[in-house]
């Protein structure tokens, strides 16, 4: 600041110009050029520029402006302007003590105080206001700064009440639970000396005020130790999450309505960063990004609070990649194969079956004894309830939780679902269960989590996205492991959901998300309307770790699927516009548009891990030669109604082993020929 402005700057304090005047001025100025144009002009006269000031400014600074237009210094008025309300919010934190009382203070008392504040905030410009306030009962409670000592009665007999209250509800626990039920004298003395040592810690509270307030966002003065990440509870008492750290201020955004929040209300730490209550009770229900009920079934019991953002486990603390996680799609368990602890995205433009994908990998885990968890992020209420519906209709609630901030819901929640959804995953890994989470869908996420943070004033960098919309997704996609025996043997396997415009997964999310994960399922409209659905794109999927955790049988029977497929497809192309076809070119053709038939599956028809491979066997064996692709469906149904009947030994083997062995191998054949026959 140079020595001028802050010459400015003395003179405006000396005015006292309002907080609301400086800022009009300000916005006048450096919003409108033409006005300081105007007035830095030398060839307009001072008259004329007299009229405008009148015209446009507060009365309070007509002088001081024409001061500074004679100092010729119009062009620094922004600026000063804006270091006069930085100067004013300091000014606001500065150190004026109010002390609420009953019984006034003796002249020691007063003189303890003092010093008190004094050492404490190391000022001796301590400006004590004394206030009688009947309602704190007795005692005294003193605001400093952003700090208050609760001294006063109520607070402590509320305290006691609450200290009472859980006792009571300890004894109630104990009768519950059978205990040897405690004599109302045991119960009288317990009480007594709970009272007797009741001592009220004055429990200095860290406060801030508001001072200013606008689109879920709030920017806090005081809190100087606040933590990133802390929640903070607003005197109308509702949440928010500190986001920002700056010199001045902090910055918060507001977990709800900001009814009844004006500058100047008050904030307090809860020296708790943001997160979950977890428990088995999640299991079945709808939970908001709080992970508070919202589906109407009453209030869900938390065994514990998990932070929703935690580390992700260590490399030792990890196995690698070894048992799959059965989609029960045959296209993916067949050529992508999902192992737990995996990260697969699954990534396509919209209305191409990516929810559909998810939801019946999550049917399909009906019985394996994994949990699923589905963050439904900024979709429509409507959908997340055809979701939820979807789950109940093949009993898939019993073993998941939907975590749900739609579109409606503010961006904050929006930003932190995924998370809070992984910290129950995370809850029910470290109790040695395997999990499933998809997070549908990243996109949305991420936009969510620009709108907050350009109000954030954050920098906006490629297509508006802060810097580090990277690390958005990395941390949270890093937190899907495999643990060792050692730490339980649990998992996490996400299925993230990227939406692409017009096929383009090298956009900047897109390519993000993809460098993240383990690999991605593509899928392509152009397939999906062809009517090939599942509408996956064989050449640009890939699943780059699944394979270690593919079980042998499928290997095997799958055997070159994927290369079959791509020789096909460039064959197809290739032949489009000839007639004449020579044997092998025309049984190439057959065999490819039959594939690309069994790789077509209804919604909500997941296939069992036997049933995919006796049909890639038999896929891969000859035995779908010759059937006109339009009755395959048929043949197909028919022939594994067959085999439910007569090969159930065959099917315990696979169900069991996993493993093709010739011998095993030989009688899929006999039977496959005896179907035949
Ligand atoms: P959005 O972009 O809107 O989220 P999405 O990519 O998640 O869409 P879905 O909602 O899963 O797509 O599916 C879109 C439509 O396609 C749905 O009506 C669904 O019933 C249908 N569909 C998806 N997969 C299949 C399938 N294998 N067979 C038949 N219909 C399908
Ligand atoms: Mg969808």
């Amino acid at each position: 600041m140079s020595d001028l402005s802050k010459e400015y700057i003395k003179e405006l304090v000396r005015l006292d110009i309002s907080r609301e005047d400086a800022d009009d001025a300000r916005k006048m100025l450096s919003d409108l050029k033409d006005v300081s144009d105007t007035l830095g002009n030398p060839l307009v006269t001072s008259n004329e520029k007299r009229n405008i000031i009148e015209k446009l400014f507060p009365e309070s600074l007509h002088k001081f402006i024409m001061t500074a237009v004679k100092d010729n210094a119009v062009d620094q008025l922004a600026e000063i302007f804006g270091d006069y309300d930085d100067v004013l919010v300091e000014k606001q934190g500065s150190i004026k003590a109010v002390v609420r009382y009953v019984t006034p203070l003796t002249e020691s008392q007063q003189a303890d105080l003092r010093k008190f504040i004094t050492e404490k905030f190391i000022r001796d410009d301590v400006d004590i206001e004394y206030r009688h306030d009947p309602d704190i009962i007795g005692g005294f409670i003193l605001t400093a700064g952003d700090v208050e000592y609760d001294k006063s009665y109520r607070t402590s007999l509320r305290l006691m009440k609450e200290k009472l209250r859980t006792k009571a509800n300890e004894f109630a626990e104990q009768s519950v639970s059978g205990e040897k039920p405690k004599k109302a004298s045991d119960i009288i003395s317990v009480l007594k000396t709970e009272v007797e040592d009741f001592d009220t810690k004055v429990a200095a509270t860290e406060t801030g005020h508001v001072i200013r307030l606008g689109d879920g966002i709030a920017r806090v003065h005081g809190l100087g130790s606040v933590m990133y990440g802390e929640l903070v509870e607003f005197e109308t008492g509702i949440r928010g999450i500190v986001q920002n750290l700056e010199e001045k201020s902090v910055g918060v955004v507001l977990l709800g309505d900001d009814h009844g929040l004006t500058e100047g209300s008050s904030v307090v730490r809860t020296h708790k960063r943001a997160g979950v209550g977890v428990s088995d009770a999640l299991l079945g229900r709808v939970v908001d990004a709080l992970g508070a009920p919202i589906d109407g079934l009453g209030e869900i019991e938390a065994d514990d609070y998990y932070a929703i953002e935690r580390e992700a486990p260590g490399v030792i603390d990890r196995k690698s990649v070894n048992t799959p996680l059965q989609t029960g799609i045959l296209a993916i368990d067949s050529m992508f194969p999902i192992g737990r602890g995996q990260r697969e995205l699954i990534i396509g433009d919209r209305q191409t079956g990516k929810t559909s994908i998810a939801v019946d990998t999550i049917i399909n885990q009906k019985g394996q004894d994994v949990i699923c968890i589905y963050v439904a992020i900024g979709q429509k209420s409507s959908t997340v309830s055809q979701v939820v519906n979807t789950l109940r209709k093949y009993d898939a609630m019993d073993y998941s939780v939907v975590v749900a901030a739609s579109a409606s819901d503010p961006a904050p929640f929006q930003y932190i679902a995924p998370y809070s959804g992984t910290a129950m995953a995370e809850y029910f890994m470290e109790k040695g269960k395997d999990v499933l989470i998809v997070y549908d869908d990243l996109s949305k996420h991420a936009v969510a989590y620009r709108a907050m943070s350009l109000l954030l004033h954050r920098p906006p960098g490629r297509e508006a996205y802060p810097g580090d919309v990277f690390y958005l997704h990395s941390r949270l996609l890093e937190r899907s492991s495999h643990l060792d025996d050692e730490h339980g043997g649990g998992s996490i396997t996400a299925l993230p959901v990227i939406e692409t415009l017009a096929g383009d997964i090298s956009a900047y999310i897109p390519t993000n998300v993809i460098s993240i994960t383990d690999g991605q399922i593509f899928l392509e409209s152009e397939l999906f309307n062809s009517g090939l659905r599942p509408a996956v794109n064989y050449g640009l999927s890939v699943s780059r770790v699944g394979g270690a955790a593919q079980t042998k049988a499928m290997k095997k029977a799958a055997g070159n699927l994927r290369i079959d497929l791509a020789q096909f497809k460039e064959m197809e192309i290739f032949t489009q516009f000839s007639s004449e076809l020579d044997q092998n070119t025309k049984e190439l053709l057959d065999h490819g548009h039959m594939l690309t038939e069994l790789l077509k599956q209804p919604l909500y028809n997941p296939l069992p891990h036997y049933e995919q491979v006796i049909l890639l066997y038999a896929a891969q064996h000859g035995f779908f030669k010759g059937i006109n692709p339009k009755e395959l469906r048929e043949y197909r149904n028919d022939l594994m109604t067959y085999v439910k009947s007569y090969g159930q030994d065959i099917i315990a083997e696979l169900e069991d082993k996993r493993v093709l062995t010739d011998d095993l191998a030989e009688r899929i054949e006999r039977i496959l020929t005896a179907f035949e026959e």
